[in-house]
């Protein structure tokens, strides 16, 4: 019985794979909260005047949002988050997962063809094996490989769905995002964009890249963004921005949102206030950090760092090698976890340095200093 998982774990082991459960510890260099808005007091007591105002809300909202699950918390939420985003309408989820996995699951049908960057997150992936319709990749940030797929499919598809995201997340690098767009309406396809790794940090007011490239001049008419809570915005779940008939269509079709129950209210609350962090002065504030450290981090670890964003690839190759070199700056207090296959391709193991504005200049220069011995030992 269960054969293959002692073969599994042993095989992982073998090839320097296996996975464990670690607490956080030392300097934060690995988690996502880019704003270094996670422990912001206004949070923690958003969530206790929540808690103690007994007619604000339940704990637990108690079903799903097409049952009793649905309270004014997600409403306002949705309603605040479709004037932020430009959009006609939003839906809420509690993660970015679920989000990504109901879009690619709920909108394209049997007959449909989706088109995906190579690189697009695992829970996209999942959605499209789930999903009846059609999928092919093309080459990471490779329009004309887009192009070469579309000339091919316009005439047997009934529509085209293409997925990107706005900032990869393993890689930290952005996608041609107006270049997409033209694509799109050139060959009257629908475009997803995951914006998990944008959104409070990049665009206008940190509304993400999509806002600026594309909802400003031509809106959400054939596009459908997803907005994670759990980055930037320091809380959970996800956000996803649309036109008014396909959220209704989500809403009365898609499976992960009506067999669920709804994200608990309070998690609404707190991330309707983060948003409202991310577009007032502060949240200005805490992105120009972030450029400021981000320009730093290139100057100090050179221009094979990355792409000058907050997400900064340290590419080391081997498995072992990024264990091992992970370990010794685990040793002088820096929390950095090596990235291993299958979440990034076979031989580019990596460090996966994720800047945030609560670090300080003087974190990345000891950073620097012990990651060039670390590598070079
Ligand atoms: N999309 C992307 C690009 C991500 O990086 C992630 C999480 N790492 C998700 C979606 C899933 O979001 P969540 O963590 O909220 O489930």
């Amino acid at each position: 019985m269960l054969v293959h998982v002692k073969n599994a774990l042993t095989q992982l082991e073998a090839k320097g794979r296996y996975r464990s459960l670690t607490l956080p510890c030392g300097v934060d260099l690995s988690s996502n909260d880019y704003l270094g808005m996670a422990g912001h007091p206004a949070l923690r007591e958003a969530a206790i005047a929540y808690f103690e105002d007994q007619k604000a809300g339940d704990v637990g909202a108690g079903g799903s949002r097409l049952l009793r699950g649905h309270t004014r918390a997600h409403q306002e939420l949705e309603a605040y988050a479709a004037e932020v985003f430009g959009a006609e309408r939003t839906l809420f989820f509690a993660t970015g997962f679920q989000a990504n996995y109901a879009i690619l699951t709920t909108l394209p049908v049997r007959g449909d063809v989706v088109l995906y960057d190579e690189h697009v997150h695992a829970s996209t992936r999942d959605g499209l094996v789930a999903s009846r319709a059609k999928s092919f990749k093309f080459r990471h940030n490779d329009m004309n490989a887009l192009e070469d797929l579309l000339k091919r499919q316009r005439e047997k598809a009934q529509n085209i769905w293409v997925c990107a995201e706005s900032v990869y997340s393993m890689d930290g690098d952005q996608a041609p995002l107006s270049e997409l767009y033209d694509l799109a309406e050139r060959y009257d396809a629908m475009l997803i964009i995951d914006e998990a790794h944008a959104t409070g940090v990049l665009g206008e007011g940190g509304r993400g890249l999509a806002y600026d490239a594309i909802i400003k001049n031509h809106g959400y008419d054939r596009l459908v963004t997803l907005h994670t809570c759990g980055k930037a915005m320091a809380i959970a779940g996800a956000i996803i921005c649309a036109r008014d008939d396909i959220i209704e269509y989500m809403i009365n079709t898609s499976r992960p949102f009506i067999f669920s129950t709804a994200p608990m209210p309070v998690q609404a609350v707190l991330v309707h206030k983060s948003l409202g962090i991310i577009l007032s002065t502060e949240g200005g504030g805490r992105r120009q950090s972030l450029v400021k450290l981000c320009r730093y981090t290139q100057q100090l670890l050179g221009d094979g760092a990355g792409h000058g964003g907050h997400i900064v690839p340290l590419i080391l190759g081997e498995d072992a090698f990024a264990v091992e070199v992970a370990g010794r700056l685990q040793k002088h207090g820096f929390d950095i976890r090596a990235i291993r296959p299958p979440t990034v391709p076979e031989g580019t193991a990596r460090l996966r340095l994720s800047l945030s504005a609560k670090l300080k200049r003087q974190n990345i220069e000891e950073f620097a200093s012990v990651y060039k011995s670390a590598i070079s030992k």
